[in-house]
């Protein structure tokens, strides 16, 4: 049998019960990682193993709500009592609360955009760091979005969430490369299952589609595979960088 490129590897992957985390927590499966899948609701949990177990996949589960740190703590311990380790971290969970003027957000929606966005990243990657150190490796993949780069209209608060995302990537692995520890970020484009109130909004979406050079929408698989190679050692050489899946979409030189 074929070793995969993860082999041996154990991966933490937040929101992956569905659309580019699940896509990502398949991919690191396939490709030989042992997979801890999480989200907010045991029932997208259930229902996300038993699609992976059905495809002959290795992955355990547990409810975690990014936000929370009882739960935050619960995912890597119940990881490190399962696995002993932990070598992957892919920090997916986001939320999108506030559509409209950035001006007209509510601080309460601007705090919980960052709370999620933003700081529950830099707390799980505090939480995983000390069990990487131990290994003496690691790779941490944060997942950004081109309106880090780029600003949209009506989805403000969000786009400066993910700037955020571009600016901790470069802090944690100027930090981390003393570890072994690589920390890099992915910036999607428009993935088909991005929130519904954008892709309803139907003149969005087609001045968008007309600007993406390989006019097509990405698919969650699109972004799972640069995951992967991004905590595989054909990346042992990248750290720091942030990678855009979006089909050509101008977002930055
Ligand atoms: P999605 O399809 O809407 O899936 C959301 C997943 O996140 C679900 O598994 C959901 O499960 C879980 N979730 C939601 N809130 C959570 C929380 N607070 N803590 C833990 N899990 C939570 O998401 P997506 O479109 O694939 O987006 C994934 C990431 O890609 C996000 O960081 C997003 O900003 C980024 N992105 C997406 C696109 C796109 O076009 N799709 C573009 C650029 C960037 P539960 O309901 O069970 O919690």
């Amino acid at each position: 049998m074929q070793l995969g490129v993860l082999s041996g590897k154990v991966a933490v992957v937040t929101a992956s019960t569905q659309g580019i985390g699940l896509a990502i927590a398949r991919r690191l499966a396939r490709d030989g990682a042992q997979v801890m899948i999480s989200s907010r609701k045991q029932a997208s949990v259930d229902k996300a193993l038993e699609q992976l177990r059905a495809e002959g996949l290795d992955a355990l589960g547990t409810v975690c709500h990014v936000g929370k740190r009882e739960d935050r703590e619960a995912l890597v311990r119940r990881t490190e009592r399962r696995h002993g380790a932990i070598d992957i971290l892919v920090s997916n969970a986001a939320v999108n609360l506030f559509m409209g003027r950035a001006l007209d957000c509510s601080e309460e929606a601007w705090d919980k955009t960052f709370e999620v966005n933003v700081k529950a990243v830099f707390l799980l990657t505090k939480l995983v760091v000390p069990h990487m150190e131990q290994r003496g490796r690691g790779s941490i993949v944060l997942v950004g979005s081109i309106a880090g780069y780029r600003p949209f209209p009506t989805i403000g608060p969000y786009g400066v969430s993910k700037t955020a995302l571009l600016g901790l990537t470069k802090v944690l692995a100027d930090e981390l490369a003393p570890a072994n520890i690589r920390v890099n970020c992915l910036a999607p484009g428009l993935i088909t299952q991005f929130s519904s109130a954008l892709w309803s909004d139907d003149s969005f979406r087609r001045r968008f589609e007309a600007a993406i050079t390989l006019r097509r929408t990405g698919e969650p698989e699109d972004c799972a595979g640069v995951v992967s190679f991004l905590c595989s050692r054909d990346a042992a050489y990248i750290t720091g960088e942030t990678i855009t899946v979006a089909g050509g979409f101008h977002c930055r030189l």
